[in-house]
């Protein structure tokens, strides 16, 4: 088992951990909220993904720390950021990546990468939440659904109802104004999901749009972002259930390389 490895990505709202095997494919994997002490948070994370592969600690020969709380995992052997990450767990999962869309629970980001899965140019958005998960987290709130449900919803929409409001806290009580107008929730749903899409768009243009791009971070799971999306471009994104786990997952493949004696 010595060239087992393991990536830990610590979010501003989730924390990611994937164990590779020595073939690179994947032994283990957990995902859990973060909390206050960051610290423990990492800890756990590790241990839970190290709980679903069967291994233990001593099992694992590297082990790499990304994200927003990457200097928090103390235990790790190296430290890569989260841009690096998503452009190498995409480029693992989907070669032909040329272009990232990474949403996650407080911001947003666009990647460009080449064939190596290396970073080439990105952008990300502004200190405030609009466009992110958190965005859709406090519209979903105001509706009264979970982050879960509303993808699915805006998918049965009949007629998007348009959103303006960038902000999270003005959107949000646009969100109120319209149900108080008696506006169908799904059509509001679908209102916000476009308004979204329309911002990360805008992102995606500042480093260029490319032919395939893969879709990453937890707003992945949402369908109807991935629809708003694929409507937008006019194409569709690569998308897959471990999405949410391509930095992690990044994370794990830089420490693989370094083990090896890689550029990492
Ligand atoms: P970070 O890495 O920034 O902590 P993530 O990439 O894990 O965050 O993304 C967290 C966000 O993903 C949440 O704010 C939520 O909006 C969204 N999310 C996660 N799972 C789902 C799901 N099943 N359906 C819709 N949204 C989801």
């Amino acid at each position: 088992m010595s060239g087992v490895v393991a990536g830990v990505d610590i979010g501003s709202t989730t924390a990611k951990c994937v164990v590779l095997g020595d073939d690179s494919r994947i032994l283990g994997k957990s995902l859990s909220v973060v909390g206050i002490d960051i610290v423990k948070d990492a800890e756990r994370a590790l241990e839970a993904a190290l709980a679903d592969a069967h291994l233990s600690r001593s099992d694992v020969a590297f082990i790499t720390g990304t994200g927003y709380g990457r200097y928090k995992v103390y235990f790790g052997q190296l430290v890569v950021t989260e841009i690096s990450c998503h452009a190498r767990g995409a480029s693992f999962l989907f070669p032909g990546t040329r272009l990232v869309v990474d949403i996650g629970g407080q911001d947003t980001k666009a990647i460009r990468i080449n064939e190596k899965g290396e970073v080439v140019d990105f952008a990300m958005n502004d200190k405030c939440a609009a466009g992110t998960g958190r965005f859709l987290d406090v519209c979903a709130n105001a509706l009264g659904y979970d982050v879960s449900e509303i993808g699915p919803l805006s998918l049965q929409a009949r007629r998007a109802v348009k959103v303006t409001s960038t902000c999270t806290v003005f959107a949000e009580s646009e969100v109120t104004s319209y149900v108080s107008r008696g506006k169908d929730p799904k059509d509001i749903l679908a209102g916000l999901h476009a308004s979204i899409a329309n911002r990360t768009l805008s992102l995606m243009q500042r480093v260029g749009v490319e032919p395939e791009i893969t879709f990453t971070g937890g707003v992945s799971q949402n369908q109807g972002m991935v629809r708003a999306l694929h409507q937008r471009l006019g194409a569709p994104v690569n998308v897959s259930p471990l999405s949410q786990y391509l930095g992690a997952l990044g994370a794990a493949l830089h420490g693989r390389e370094r083990l090896s004696g890689g550029a990492s």
